[in-house]
Protein backbone atom coordinates (compact mmCIF):
# COMPACT_ATOMS: atom_id res chain seq x y z
CA UNK A 1 0.00 0.00 0.00
CA UNK A 2 0.89 3.26 -1.07
CA UNK A 3 2.04 5.89 1.49
CA UNK A 4 -0.92 8.21 0.40
CA UNK A 5 -3.04 5.88 0.23
CA UNK A 6 -2.21 4.45 4.21
CA UNK A 7 -2.85 8.42 4.79
CA UNK A 8 -5.76 8.85 3.35
CA UNK A 9 -7.12 5.03 5.14
CA UNK A 10 -5.98 6.61 8.52
CA UNK A 11 -7.65 9.74 7.47
CA UNK A 12 -11.13 8.76 7.37
CA UNK A 13 -10.87 6.46 10.39
CA UNK A 14 -9.72 9.13 12.38
CA UNK A 15 -12.98 11.12 10.78
CA UNK A 16 -15.26 8.26 11.73
CA UNK A 17 -13.79 8.13 15.23
CA UNK A 18 -14.28 12.22 15.92
CA UNK A 19 -17.73 12.03 14.35
CA UNK A 20 -19.46 8.56 16.14
CA UNK A 21 -20.97 10.88 18.68
CA UNK A 22 -22.87 12.69 15.79
CA UNK A 23 -22.93 9.80 13.54
CA UNK A 24 -24.37 7.92 16.68
CA UNK A 25 -26.72 11.06 17.19
CA UNK A 26 -28.37 10.61 14.30
CA UNK A 27 -29.87 7.42 14.88
CA UNK A 28 -31.08 7.77 18.09
CA UNK A 29 -31.50 11.83 18.95
CA UNK A 30 -35.63 11.74 19.12
CA UNK A 31 -34.67 15.83 17.57
CA UNK A 32 -33.12 13.54 14.37
CA UNK A 33 -36.12 12.26 13.09
CA UNK A 34 -36.10 12.47 9.70
CA UNK A 35 -33.26 12.48 6.58
CA UNK A 36 -33.79 16.18 5.99
CA UNK A 37 -33.04 16.87 9.63
CA UNK A 38 -29.96 14.37 9.83
CA UNK A 39 -28.37 15.83 6.95
CA UNK A 40 -28.37 19.52 7.69
CA UNK A 41 -27.09 18.52 10.78
CA UNK A 42 -24.12 16.52 9.15
CA UNK A 43 -23.73 19.39 7.02
CA UNK A 44 -23.23 21.52 9.88
CA UNK A 45 -21.12 19.16 11.61
CA UNK A 46 -18.73 18.63 8.51
CA UNK A 47 -18.43 22.35 8.03
CA UNK A 48 -17.03 23.04 11.67
CA UNK A 49 -14.86 20.36 11.12
CA UNK A 50 -13.14 21.79 7.87
CA UNK A 51 -12.87 25.32 9.39
CA UNK A 52 -9.64 24.06 11.46
CA UNK A 53 -8.05 22.37 8.27
CA UNK A 54 -7.53 25.97 6.71
CA UNK A 55 -5.35 26.81 9.51
CA UNK A 56 -3.61 23.24 10.69
CA UNK A 57 -1.43 21.07 8.96
CA UNK A 58 -2.77 17.26 8.90
CA UNK A 59 -1.10 15.77 12.55
CA UNK A 60 -1.59 18.76 14.52
CA UNK A 61 -5.48 18.94 13.13
CA UNK A 62 -5.88 15.86 14.52
CA UNK A 63 -4.28 15.91 17.64
CA UNK A 64 -6.11 19.35 18.27
CA UNK A 65 -9.00 17.91 17.00
CA UNK A 66 -9.03 14.62 18.99
CA UNK A 67 -8.64 16.89 22.42
CA UNK A 68 -11.27 18.83 21.61
CA UNK A 69 -13.78 16.39 20.31
CA UNK A 70 -13.03 13.05 22.36
CA UNK A 71 -12.49 14.11 25.68
CA UNK A 72 -16.42 15.37 25.67
CA UNK A 73 -17.36 12.94 23.81
CA UNK A 74 -18.22 10.43 27.25
CA UNK A 75 -20.57 13.10 28.17
CA UNK A 76 -22.00 12.99 24.71
CA UNK A 77 -22.48 9.63 24.30
CA UNK A 78 -23.68 9.09 27.79
CA UNK A 79 -26.56 12.09 27.13
CA UNK A 80 -27.39 10.23 23.72
CA UNK A 81 -27.36 6.81 25.13
CA UNK A 82 -30.01 7.78 28.75
CA UNK A 83 -31.68 10.60 27.07
CA UNK A 84 -31.69 10.01 23.70
CA UNK A 85 -30.66 13.53 22.94
CA UNK A 86 -27.71 15.34 22.91
CA UNK A 87 -26.01 16.99 26.21
CA UNK A 88 -27.82 19.61 27.23
CA UNK A 89 -27.21 22.16 30.09
CA UNK A 90 -29.49 20.37 32.61
CA UNK A 91 -27.01 17.31 31.75
CA UNK A 92 -24.22 18.88 31.67
CA UNK A 93 -25.19 20.40 34.79
CA UNK A 94 -25.23 17.42 37.09
CA UNK A 95 -21.40 17.01 36.44
CA UNK A 96 -21.18 20.23 38.10
CA UNK A 97 -23.73 19.59 41.04
CA UNK A 98 -22.24 19.02 44.30
CA UNK A 99 -24.30 15.30 44.32
CA UNK A 100 -21.67 13.21 43.33
CA UNK A 101 -23.67 9.79 43.28
CA UNK A 102 -26.41 11.02 40.24
CA UNK A 103 -23.28 11.61 38.19
CA UNK A 104 -21.90 8.12 39.32
CA UNK A 105 -25.24 6.87 38.98
CA UNK A 106 -24.61 7.89 35.40
CA UNK A 107 -21.35 6.42 34.84
CA UNK A 108 -22.07 3.44 36.07
CA UNK A 109 -25.38 2.53 33.40
CA UNK A 110 -23.46 3.82 31.13
CA UNK A 111 -19.91 1.84 31.91
CA UNK A 112 -20.05 -0.39 28.80
CA UNK A 113 -20.07 2.71 26.60
CA UNK A 114 -17.14 4.92 28.47
CA UNK A 115 -14.74 1.58 28.40
CA UNK A 116 -15.11 1.15 24.39
CA UNK A 117 -15.04 4.86 23.90
CA UNK A 118 -11.52 5.08 25.70
CA UNK A 119 -10.06 2.10 23.46
CA UNK A 120 -11.45 4.32 20.85
CA UNK A 121 -9.30 6.93 22.32
CA UNK A 122 -5.91 5.24 22.04
CA UNK A 123 -6.51 3.50 18.83
CA UNK A 124 -7.20 7.80 17.84
CA UNK A 125 -4.09 8.87 19.01
CA UNK A 126 -1.92 6.41 18.05
CA UNK A 127 -3.17 6.52 14.36
CA UNK A 128 -3.19 10.64 14.65
CA UNK A 129 0.61 10.54 15.72
CA UNK A 130 1.73 8.35 12.38
CA UNK A 131 -0.19 11.05 10.28
CA UNK A 132 2.61 13.14 7.73
CA UNK A 133 2.05 16.97 8.58
CA UNK A 134 1.31 18.16 5.49
CA UNK A 135 -1.72 20.83 4.72
CA UNK A 136 -4.67 18.84 4.01
CA UNK A 137 -6.36 21.15 1.64
CA UNK A 138 -4.18 23.93 -0.70
CA UNK A 139 -5.14 27.26 1.54
CA UNK A 140 -6.53 29.36 -1.18
CA UNK A 141 -8.97 26.81 -2.06
CA UNK A 142 -9.91 26.02 1.16
CA UNK A 143 -10.50 30.07 2.16
CA UNK A 144 -12.61 30.17 -1.13
CA UNK A 145 -15.23 27.69 -0.67
CA UNK A 146 -15.58 28.00 3.11
CA UNK A 147 -17.02 31.63 2.68
CA UNK A 148 -19.52 30.55 0.45
CA UNK A 149 -20.46 27.35 2.78
CA UNK A 150 -21.66 29.13 5.79
CA UNK A 151 -23.04 31.88 4.22
CA UNK A 152 -25.46 29.70 2.96
CA UNK A 153 -26.31 27.74 5.72
CA UNK A 154 -26.47 30.69 7.80
CA UNK A 155 -29.05 32.38 5.14
CA UNK A 156 -31.27 29.16 5.03
CA UNK A 157 -31.59 28.77 8.90
CA UNK A 158 -32.01 32.48 9.04
CA UNK A 159 -35.12 31.87 6.32
CA UNK A 160 -36.38 28.80 8.02
CA UNK A 161 -36.55 30.31 11.49
CA UNK A 162 -38.27 33.70 10.60
CA UNK A 163 -40.77 31.68 8.58
CA UNK A 164 -41.15 29.44 12.23
CA UNK A 165 -41.77 32.64 13.89
CA UNK A 166 -43.96 34.16 11.93
CA UNK A 167 -46.03 31.05 11.58
CA UNK A 168 -45.94 29.69 15.39
CA UNK A 169 -45.41 32.46 17.40
CA UNK A 170 -47.42 34.62 15.07
CA UNK A 171 -44.98 37.49 14.92
CA UNK A 172 -45.99 39.86 12.55
CA UNK A 173 -43.18 42.67 13.03
CA UNK A 174 -40.21 41.45 10.23
CA UNK A 175 -37.11 43.05 12.81
CA UNK A 176 -39.02 40.53 15.73
CA UNK A 177 -39.20 37.85 13.25
CA UNK A 178 -35.35 37.88 12.41
CA UNK A 179 -34.08 38.46 16.14
CA UNK A 180 -35.98 35.50 17.16
CA UNK A 181 -34.94 33.75 13.75
CA UNK A 182 -30.72 34.55 15.29
CA UNK A 183 -31.63 33.25 18.53
CA UNK A 184 -33.05 30.01 17.16
CA UNK A 185 -30.20 29.43 14.98
CA UNK A 186 -27.94 30.11 17.48
CA UNK A 187 -29.75 27.83 19.63
CA UNK A 188 -29.34 24.67 17.38
CA UNK A 189 -25.46 24.61 18.03
CA UNK A 190 -26.03 24.37 21.91
CA UNK A 191 -27.41 20.97 20.42
CA UNK A 192 -24.69 19.66 17.97
CA UNK A 193 -21.73 18.03 19.32
CA UNK A 194 -19.27 19.43 20.36
CA UNK A 195 -20.15 22.85 20.43
CA UNK A 196 -22.73 21.44 22.90
CA UNK A 197 -20.51 20.57 25.63
CA UNK A 198 -18.76 23.63 25.43
CA UNK A 199 -21.27 26.35 25.25
CA UNK A 200 -23.18 24.61 27.95
CA UNK A 201 -20.56 24.19 30.04
CA UNK A 202 -19.93 27.56 30.06
CA UNK A 203 -23.49 28.70 30.58
CA UNK A 204 -23.59 26.36 33.55
CA UNK A 205 -20.43 27.31 35.48
CA UNK A 206 -21.53 31.22 34.66
CA UNK A 207 -24.70 30.34 36.19
CA UNK A 208 -23.02 28.63 39.40
CA UNK A 209 -20.83 31.60 39.81
CA UNK A 210 -23.81 34.29 40.10
CA UNK A 211 -26.00 32.04 42.14
CA UNK A 212 -22.61 31.80 44.48
CA UNK A 213 -22.68 35.27 44.34
CA UNK A 214 -26.25 36.29 45.19
CA UNK A 215 -25.97 33.91 47.92
CA UNK A 216 -22.67 35.30 49.30
CA UNK A 217 -24.92 38.32 49.33
CA UNK A 218 -28.22 36.53 50.87
CA UNK A 219 -26.01 34.83 53.58
CA UNK A 220 -26.82 36.87 56.47
CA UNK A 221 -30.73 37.24 55.80
CA UNK A 222 -33.00 35.96 58.05
CA UNK A 223 -36.76 35.81 57.80
CA UNK A 224 -36.99 35.61 61.98
CA UNK A 225 -39.22 32.38 61.42
CA UNK A 226 -39.71 30.02 64.26
CA UNK A 227 -41.98 26.82 64.68
CA UNK A 228 -43.11 25.27 68.17
CA UNK A 229 -43.90 21.96 66.94
CA UNK A 230 -41.93 19.09 67.75
CA UNK A 231 -43.88 16.30 66.01
CA UNK A 232 -42.98 14.96 62.48
CA UNK A 233 -44.68 17.10 59.56
CA UNK A 234 -44.41 17.43 55.36
CA UNK A 235 -45.27 20.09 53.49
CA UNK A 236 -45.33 20.01 49.81
CA UNK A 237 -45.17 22.53 46.73
CA UNK A 238 -45.52 20.96 43.45
CA UNK A 239 -45.25 22.95 40.90
CA UNK A 240 -46.66 22.03 37.27
CA UNK A 241 -46.08 23.14 34.32
CA UNK A 242 -47.89 24.88 31.44
CA UNK A 243 -51.55 23.24 32.69
CA UNK A 244 -54.72 25.17 32.11
CA UNK A 245 -57.35 25.47 34.33
CA UNK A 246 -59.84 25.12 32.35
CA UNK A 247 -58.89 21.84 30.98
CA UNK A 248 -59.10 19.95 34.15
CA UNK A 249 -62.78 18.24 34.42
CA UNK A 250 -61.70 18.95 38.28
CA UNK A 251 -63.10 22.46 37.18
CA UNK A 252 -65.72 21.65 35.16
CA UNK A 253 -64.00 20.99 31.74
CA UNK A 254 -66.19 18.45 30.02
CA UNK A 255 -63.61 15.88 29.20
CA UNK A 256 -62.62 13.72 32.35
CA UNK A 257 -58.96 14.43 32.42
CA UNK A 258 -58.90 14.56 36.44
CA UNK A 259 -60.65 10.86 37.13
CA UNK A 260 -58.14 10.36 40.07
CA UNK A 261 -58.54 13.79 42.14
CA UNK A 262 -61.95 13.71 41.58
CA UNK A 263 -62.14 10.66 43.52
CA UNK A 264 -59.80 11.78 46.41
CA UNK A 265 -61.51 13.27 49.30
CA UNK A 266 -59.07 16.01 51.69
CA UNK A 267 -58.95 17.57 48.18
CA UNK A 268 -59.65 21.05 47.30
CA UNK A 269 -59.54 22.83 43.65
CA UNK A 270 -59.77 26.85 43.23
CA UNK A 271 -60.61 27.49 39.84
CA UNK A 272 -60.11 31.24 39.92
CA UNK A 273 -56.55 30.54 40.51
CA UNK A 274 -54.14 32.86 38.12
CA UNK A 275 -50.06 32.48 37.95
CA UNK A 276 -47.94 36.34 37.94
CA UNK A 277 -46.23 35.35 34.34
CA UNK A 278 -46.22 33.63 31.77
CA UNK A 279 -42.67 32.10 31.36
CA UNK A 280 -40.82 29.46 34.15
CA UNK A 281 -38.09 31.64 34.31
CA UNK A 282 -40.61 34.66 35.42
CA UNK A 283 -42.75 32.71 37.79
CA UNK A 284 -41.46 30.15 39.42
CA UNK A 285 -39.13 32.65 41.79
CA UNK A 286 -42.12 34.57 42.65
CA UNK A 287 -43.70 31.14 43.50
CA UNK A 288 -41.89 30.94 46.36
CA UNK A 289 -41.19 34.08 47.19
CA UNK A 290 -43.30 36.58 49.32
CA UNK A 291 -42.67 39.68 46.96
CA UNK A 292 -45.73 39.67 44.41
CA UNK A 293 -44.63 40.52 40.75
CA UNK A 294 -45.66 44.13 41.11
CA UNK A 295 -42.17 44.53 43.03
CA UNK A 296 -40.63 41.93 40.67
CA UNK A 297 -37.16 44.09 41.21
CA UNK A 298 -36.96 42.91 44.49
CA UNK A 299 -37.05 39.02 43.98
CA UNK A 300 -33.91 38.19 44.21
CA UNK A 301 -32.70 40.51 47.26
CA UNK A 302 -34.32 37.76 49.94
CA UNK A 303 -34.52 34.39 50.76
CA UNK A 304 -37.50 32.43 49.64
CA UNK A 305 -39.84 30.01 50.93
CA UNK A 306 -38.14 26.71 51.08
CA UNK A 307 -35.01 28.79 53.30
CA UNK A 308 -37.94 30.10 55.60
CA UNK A 309 -38.64 26.75 56.48
CA UNK A 310 -35.20 25.71 56.66
CA UNK A 311 -34.59 28.64 59.17
CA UNK A 312 -37.48 27.01 61.40
CA UNK A 313 -35.74 23.83 61.33
CA UNK A 314 -37.62 21.72 58.42
CA UNK A 315 -34.84 19.89 55.98
CA UNK A 316 -35.67 20.93 52.56
CA UNK A 317 -35.46 18.96 49.41
CA UNK A 318 -35.96 19.66 45.92
CA UNK A 319 -36.84 17.28 43.38
CA UNK A 320 -36.34 18.53 39.70
CA UNK A 321 -37.56 17.21 36.56
CA UNK A 322 -37.19 20.59 34.59
CA UNK A 323 -34.76 22.09 32.48
CA UNK A 324 -31.49 24.20 34.20
CA UNK A 325 -32.36 27.84 34.78
CA UNK A 326 -30.82 30.60 36.20
CA UNK A 327 -33.05 32.07 37.74
CA UNK A 328 -33.70 29.28 40.24
CA UNK A 329 -30.08 27.79 40.59
CA UNK A 330 -29.30 29.33 43.81
CA UNK A 331 -32.32 28.42 45.66
CA UNK A 332 -31.53 24.78 44.47
CA UNK A 333 -28.01 24.85 45.58
CA UNK A 334 -29.49 26.05 48.76
CA UNK A 335 -31.30 22.75 49.41
CA UNK A 336 -30.44 19.88 52.01
CA UNK A 337 -31.32 17.23 49.55
CA UNK A 338 -31.30 17.93 45.90
CA UNK A 339 -32.20 15.46 42.70
CA UNK A 340 -32.69 16.39 39.46
CA UNK A 341 -33.51 13.83 36.63
CA UNK A 342 -30.98 15.40 34.24
CA UNK A 343 -34.02 15.33 31.78
CA UNK A 344 -34.83 18.55 30.64
CA UNK A 345 -37.53 19.97 28.10
CA UNK A 346 -36.41 18.63 24.73
CA UNK A 347 -35.87 14.68 25.93
CA UNK A 348 -38.98 12.84 25.17
CA UNK A 349 -38.57 10.52 28.12
CA UNK A 350 -39.00 12.52 30.71
CA UNK A 351 -42.00 11.27 32.74
CA UNK A 352 -42.81 13.07 35.80
CA UNK A 353 -43.21 10.00 37.53
CA UNK A 354 -39.28 9.51 37.42
CA UNK A 355 -39.46 11.79 40.80
CA UNK A 356 -41.80 9.75 42.84
CA UNK A 357 -39.28 7.54 43.29
CA UNK A 358 -36.57 9.96 44.98
CA UNK A 359 -39.85 11.39 46.63
CA UNK A 360 -40.02 7.84 48.71
CA UNK A 361 -35.98 8.00 49.60
CA UNK A 362 -36.63 11.58 50.82
CA UNK A 363 -39.60 10.51 52.98
CA UNK A 364 -36.84 7.70 54.25
CA UNK A 365 -33.65 10.03 54.78
CA UNK A 366 -34.86 10.09 58.54
CA UNK A 367 -36.09 13.39 58.91
CA UNK A 368 -39.56 13.33 59.48
CA UNK A 369 -39.80 17.40 59.72
CA UNK A 370 -39.35 18.61 55.72
CA UNK A 371 -40.43 20.99 53.13
CA UNK A 372 -40.45 19.58 49.48
CA UNK A 373 -40.54 21.30 46.33
CA UNK A 374 -41.39 18.70 43.24
CA UNK A 375 -40.54 20.58 40.20
CA UNK A 376 -42.88 18.67 37.01
CA UNK A 377 -42.37 18.92 33.40
CA UNK A 378 -46.42 18.86 33.36
CA UNK A 379 -47.31 19.99 30.08
CA UNK A 380 -44.99 21.16 29.02
CA UNK A 381 -44.26 21.14 24.91
CA UNK A 382 -43.72 18.64 23.05
CA UNK A 383 -47.44 17.42 24.84
CA UNK A 384 -46.90 13.63 23.13
CA UNK A 385 -43.45 13.19 25.07
CA UNK A 386 -44.53 14.10 28.25
CA UNK A 387 -46.66 11.09 28.94
CA UNK A 388 -46.59 6.64 28.34
CA UNK A 389 -48.72 5.93 25.32
CA UNK A 390 -51.00 4.22 28.27
CA UNK A 391 -51.80 7.43 28.55
CA UNK A 392 -52.98 8.21 24.81
CA UNK A 393 -56.80 8.76 25.47
CA UNK A 394 -57.65 11.34 23.36
CA UNK A 395 -56.71 10.78 19.81
CA UNK A 396 -55.39 11.78 17.03
CA UNK A 397 -52.86 13.52 19.04
CA UNK A 398 -49.40 14.64 17.06
CA UNK A 399 -47.87 11.12 16.69
CA UNK A 400 -44.29 9.67 16.58
CA UNK A 401 -44.10 11.54 12.98
CA UNK A 402 -44.51 15.00 14.28
CA UNK A 403 -42.71 18.01 12.86
CA UNK A 404 -42.63 21.99 13.13
CA UNK A 405 -44.56 22.81 10.56
CA UNK A 406 -47.53 20.72 12.06
CA UNK A 407 -47.97 23.50 14.54
CA UNK A 408 -51.19 24.97 12.48
CA UNK A 409 -54.23 26.54 13.51
CA UNK A 410 -55.72 23.53 11.77
CA UNK A 411 -53.52 20.86 13.69
CA UNK A 412 -55.65 22.07 16.66
CA UNK A 413 -57.43 19.16 17.50
CA UNK A 414 -54.46 16.94 17.73
CA UNK A 415 -52.91 19.43 19.57
CA UNK A 416 -55.50 19.81 22.07
CA UNK A 417 -55.52 16.29 22.30
CA UNK A 418 -51.92 15.50 23.11
CA UNK A 419 -52.23 18.41 25.90
CA UNK A 420 -55.28 16.57 27.15
CA UNK A 421 -53.30 13.36 27.59
CA UNK A 422 -51.01 15.93 29.58
CA UNK A 423 -53.51 16.98 31.91
CA UNK A 424 -54.73 13.21 32.39
CA UNK A 425 -51.19 12.09 32.97
CA UNK A 426 -50.72 14.91 35.60
CA UNK A 427 -53.84 13.76 37.20
CA UNK A 428 -52.34 10.09 37.57
CA UNK A 429 -48.54 11.60 38.74
CA UNK A 430 -50.21 13.94 41.38
CA UNK A 431 -52.76 10.69 42.70
CA UNK A 432 -49.56 8.58 43.00
CA UNK A 433 -47.59 11.66 45.04
CA UNK A 434 -50.69 11.88 47.38
CA UNK A 435 -50.75 7.60 48.09
CA UNK A 436 -47.12 7.60 48.94
CA UNK A 437 -47.88 11.00 50.83
CA UNK A 438 -50.70 9.72 52.77
CA UNK A 439 -48.64 6.64 53.13
CA UNK A 440 -46.73 8.36 56.03
CA UNK A 441 -49.50 8.59 58.28
CA UNK A 442 -48.68 12.28 59.56
CA UNK A 443 -49.90 15.47 59.52
CA UNK A 444 -48.87 16.35 55.44
CA UNK A 445 -50.50 19.25 53.18
CA UNK A 446 -49.61 19.37 49.36
CA UNK A 447 -50.28 22.56 47.19
CA UNK A 448 -49.91 21.82 43.87
CA UNK A 449 -50.53 24.65 40.91
CA UNK A 450 -48.57 25.34 37.46
CA UNK A 451 -46.51 28.00 36.69
CA UNK A 452 -48.18 29.22 33.98
CA UNK A 453 -50.94 28.05 31.81
CA UNK A 454 -50.62 28.00 27.68
CA UNK A 455 -51.93 29.11 24.38
CA UNK A 456 -53.71 26.45 21.81
CA UNK A 457 -54.92 28.93 19.07
CA UNK A 458 -57.81 29.49 21.77
CA UNK A 459 -59.33 32.90 19.41
CA UNK A 460 -58.78 34.63 16.88
CA UNK A 461 -55.26 35.86 17.49
CA UNK A 462 -54.07 32.54 17.19
CA UNK A 463 -51.39 32.14 19.87
CA UNK A 464 -49.97 29.17 20.79
CA UNK A 465 -48.09 27.58 23.26
CA UNK A 466 -46.35 30.27 26.12
CA UNK A 467 -43.61 32.23 26.54
CA UNK A 468 -42.99 36.04 25.81
CA UNK A 469 -44.51 36.34 22.69
CA UNK A 470 -47.71 35.09 23.41
CA UNK A 471 -49.87 36.89 26.48
CA UNK A 472 -53.17 35.52 27.04
CA UNK A 473 -56.10 35.06 30.06
CA UNK A 474 -55.56 31.40 29.22
CA UNK A 475 -51.21 32.28 29.69
CA UNK A 476 -52.33 32.75 33.29
CA UNK A 477 -55.38 30.81 34.23
CA UNK A 478 -53.94 27.40 36.28
CA UNK A 479 -55.25 24.72 38.58
CA UNK A 480 -54.57 25.26 42.00
CA UNK A 481 -54.98 22.14 44.19
CA UNK A 482 -55.02 21.35 48.08
CA UNK A 483 -54.46 18.27 49.75
CA UNK A 484 -53.93 17.34 53.62
CA UNK A 485 -54.22 14.18 55.31
CA UNK A 486 -56.42 13.46 57.88
CA UNK A 487 -53.65 13.55 60.41
CA UNK A 488 -53.23 17.41 59.50
CA UNK A 489 -57.20 18.04 59.34
CA UNK A 490 -57.56 16.52 63.20
CA UNK A 491 -54.19 18.61 63.99
CA UNK A 492 -56.04 22.01 62.63
CA UNK A 493 -59.20 21.66 61.95
CA UNK A 494 -59.79 25.72 61.76
CA UNK A 495 -57.39 25.98 59.23
CA UNK A 496 -58.69 23.43 56.66
CA UNK A 497 -61.98 25.25 57.73
CA UNK A 498 -60.84 28.75 56.59
CA UNK A 499 -58.88 26.29 53.32
CA UNK A 500 -62.86 25.52 52.56
CA UNK A 501 -64.42 28.98 52.91
CA UNK A 502 -62.25 30.82 50.39
CA UNK A 503 -62.38 28.02 47.64
CA UNK A 504 -63.85 30.22 45.20
CA UNK A 505 -61.36 33.37 45.73
CA UNK A 506 -60.16 35.59 42.68
CA UNK A 507 -56.69 35.55 43.68
CA UNK A 508 -53.12 34.38 42.56
CA UNK A 509 -49.67 32.92 43.35
CA UNK A 510 -48.57 35.17 45.60
CA UNK A 511 -50.63 33.13 47.88
CA UNK A 512 -48.57 30.65 47.91
CA UNK A 513 -45.50 31.88 50.40
CA UNK A 514 -47.68 33.08 53.36
CA UNK A 515 -50.62 30.15 52.86
CA UNK A 516 -47.76 27.49 53.58
CA UNK A 517 -46.34 29.50 56.22
CA UNK A 518 -49.47 29.52 57.96
CA UNK A 519 -50.42 26.38 57.50
CA UNK A 520 -47.19 25.26 59.05
CA UNK A 521 -48.22 27.15 61.78
CA UNK A 522 -44.80 29.38 61.40
CA UNK A 523 -44.71 32.40 62.92
CA UNK A 524 -42.21 35.37 62.91
CA UNK A 525 -41.03 36.29 65.90
CA UNK A 526 -41.66 39.93 67.04
CA UNK A 527 -42.62 41.20 63.76
CA UNK A 528 -45.76 42.18 63.86
CA UNK A 529 -45.97 43.35 60.58
CA UNK A 530 -45.02 40.22 58.86
CA UNK A 531 -47.50 38.10 60.73
CA UNK A 532 -50.60 40.49 59.98
CA UNK A 533 -49.59 40.70 56.21
CA UNK A 534 -48.59 36.51 56.12
CA UNK A 535 -52.11 36.45 57.58
CA UNK A 536 -54.23 38.65 54.94
CA UNK A 537 -52.74 36.41 52.06
CA UNK A 538 -53.42 33.14 54.04
CA UNK A 539 -55.99 30.37 52.17
CA UNK A 540 -55.66 29.26 55.88
CA UNK A 541 -56.93 32.13 57.82
CA UNK A 542 -59.64 34.53 58.87
CA UNK A 543 -58.06 37.18 58.19
CA UNK A 544 -57.30 36.67 54.20
CA UNK A 545 -58.26 39.19 51.87
CA UNK A 546 -59.16 38.85 48.54
CA UNK A 547 -57.37 41.17 46.46
CA UNK A 548 -59.40 43.73 44.32
CA UNK A 549 -56.89 43.44 41.63
CA UNK A 550 -54.35 40.55 40.25
CA UNK A 551 -51.51 41.69 38.20
CA UNK A 552 -49.38 39.55 35.48
CA UNK A 553 -45.94 40.86 33.96
CA UNK A 554 -45.40 41.26 30.64
CA UNK A 555 -42.60 40.53 27.48
CA UNK A 556 -41.46 43.99 28.60
CA UNK A 557 -40.99 43.34 32.29
CA UNK A 558 -43.96 45.66 32.64
CA UNK A 559 -46.39 44.79 35.46
CA UNK A 560 -50.47 45.24 33.93
CA UNK A 561 -54.17 44.54 35.79
CA UNK A 562 -55.24 41.02 34.50
CA UNK A 563 -58.20 41.54 32.77
CA UNK A 564 -61.43 39.66 34.15
ZN1 LIG B 1 -43.12 26.95 32.53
Amino acid sequence: MSFRTKTILRSVVLFLILLFPNIYACFVASDLSSLVKVMVYMAVVCIGMIIPMLFLRRRTYFIVCGMLWLFCAPIEMASLYLNHNPATATFVGLFYATNYHEVIGILSVAWPLLIGVMAVWIIYFVLASRQPNEWIIPRKTGIWSVGPCLSVLLAGSMLFFSSYAKKVNNIQDRKEAIALAKNLTLMKFYKIFPYNIYLNAFSVASDHYQARRTQEQLAPFRFGISSDNRFPEIYILVIGEAARSGNCSINGYERETNPRLARRTNLLSFPNMYSQAGTTEQSVPHMISRIPITRHKQCYLEKTLPEAFQEAGFQTVWLSNQSRILSFERILSTADIRYETGKDMSVTNNYDEYLLAPLQNAFKSGMKKQFIVVHTMGSHWRYDTRYPNSFEQYTPSLGKDFTWSMITPANRQQLLNAYDNTILYTDYFLDSLLTTVENQHIPALVLYTSDHGENLYDDERNLVLHGNYSASKWLFHVPFIVWYSDEYAQLYPNKIAQLHTHKDIRDNSSVIFHSLMDAAGLQYNNNTVSNAEMHTRSIFSNEYCMPDTLYVLTAEEECIALEE
